[in-house]
């Protein structure tokens, strides 16, 4: 095994090597890490609903009422009530017909493009889509071609020369998670229709953000009924754990019977299903959360804008901020942590090399202090990085 530890002397040696930490109290905007407290600007519980009252009390009722695990496979045994209803109540949510729900949006990526392209197709990927979209187009065996991020000409000079595959994909995150920006969805659902492209979306960061309803950047661009293949994660704002897909009933079905990670792998426990359910339910009722979370978002944004710190493209709750070098952007994620503000460092293989960026998420919940401390400490180590350069105490 010494060919492993010597991989990793050299992925040390890169700064690329990833450390766990561990947090030691519920997930919110202050967490506990070894004893001590951070504000926390990197989680995807956008609205809070990972630990909200509603959807605990809905969790443990179903507890009370269904036991904990599933004990099966859905197509065996594990199918259970609280699966249903989550489905059909994702498809009101999402305005689809019928819903197939997996363990988590990466099973569900990979089940879904697995099954609708194969040996002989072609699958065409934005070149910032997340990795489960990429590992799901490399695991089909169809053609897999990347066109350059949300370049349409691009994407249409693949489609132009792409007359002898019988079927075509097209897929594409709708808010990008390291960047934060949105898919050019009117655009793509033109260029789909016109060369006979399926289109499948991934809502996995647009989800109870984005939309009058929260139904993602789909409905944003009130495109809801234009996309075929709608999938999403509940696991972000939704607060819970899962993956699904949404589109026709046929493509449902279809999906039931050919999507190896829906059909080879344990049902989710019941209980898991009712918290996401709460958590649609809270989405639906109460658009107060998501209007505080973008209040958060343009506050942040305005300040970080006058301290000239560069958010990229960003027009969403996902901010980066770029710093480039690898091993610099450790630093500083550092140096923030030092400050008691818990933001990572996204390196390669995650984003390109060269790009590596302070990830930035902010959430419903954060507070205008939580909000104006971060500003505060983001200028001072910023300032205070550029200076020891400056002074040659760092290169
Ligand atoms: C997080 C994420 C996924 C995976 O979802 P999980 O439920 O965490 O497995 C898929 N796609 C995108 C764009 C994501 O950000």
């Amino acid at each position: 095994m010494k060919h492993i530890s010597d991989e990793l002397i050299k992925i040390k040696e890169s700064g690329l090597y990833r450390n766990l930490k561990t947090v030691g109290n519920a997930q919110d905007t202050l967490v506990e890490i070894e004893g001590k407290t951070y504000l926390s600007f990197c989680s995807n519980n956008y609205l809070g609903l990972a630990n909200h009252p509603y959807v605990i009390k809905a969790v443990k009722d179903a507890v009370e009422e269904y036991g904990w695990g599933a004990g099966a496979s859905r197509l065996v045994s594990g199918n259970m009530t609280l699966h249903e209803t989550l489905e059909s109540e994702i498809s009101k949510f999402k305005l689809k017909n019928a819903t197939i729900v997996f363990p988590t949006g990466y099973m569900a990526n990979l089940g879904v493009i697995t099954s609708l392209v194969s040996n002989g197709d072609l699958v065409i990927s934005d070149k910032l889509n997340h990795a489960s979209i990429i590992d799901g187009c490399k695991l089909s065996g169809a053609d897999f071609r990347v066109y350059a991020h949300c370049n349409m000409e691009k994407l249409e000079n693949i489609l132009k020369k792409s007359a002898k595959y019988n079927r075509k994909l097209i897929v594409t995150d709708s808010v990008f998670s390291m960047d934060g920006d949105l898919a050019p969805l009117p655009d793509l659902v033109k260029i789909a229709a016109e060369y006979n492209a399926m289109l499948m979306v991934d809502e996995a960061h647009g989800t109870g953000v984005f939309g009058e309803n929260g139904r993602g950047v789909v409905e944003h661009f009130n495109l809801c009924k234009e996309v075929d293949v709608v999938m999403g994660t509940l696991s972000k704002a939704i607060g819970s754990l899962g993956g699904y897909v949404s589109g026709d009933i046929d493509l449902i079905n279809y999906l039931r019977n050919k999507a190896r990670s829906f059909m080879y792998t344990t049902a989710l426990p019941p209980a898991v299903c009712a918290a996401s359910i709460a958590g649609i339910k809270l989405i639906q009722e109460d658009h107060s959360m998501r209007v505080s979370l973008w209040h958060n978002v343009y506050f942040i944004k305005d300040k970080l804008n006058s301290l000239n710190i560069n958010t990229i493209v960003s027009e969403s709750q996902i901010i980066p901020i770029l710093i480039g070098d690898t091993k610099k952007a450790v630093k500083i994620s550092k140096l923030l942590y030092d400050n008691g503000i818990l933001i990572p460092a996204i390196r390669p293989p995650t984003v390109p090399a060269n790009s590596s960026r302070l990830r930035m998420t902010v959430m419903s919940s954060h507070t205008k202090k939580d909000l104006e401390r971060l500003a505060q400490v983001l200028s001072n180590v910023l300032c205070l990085w550029k200076t020891e350069v400056k002074l040659g105490l760092r290169q």
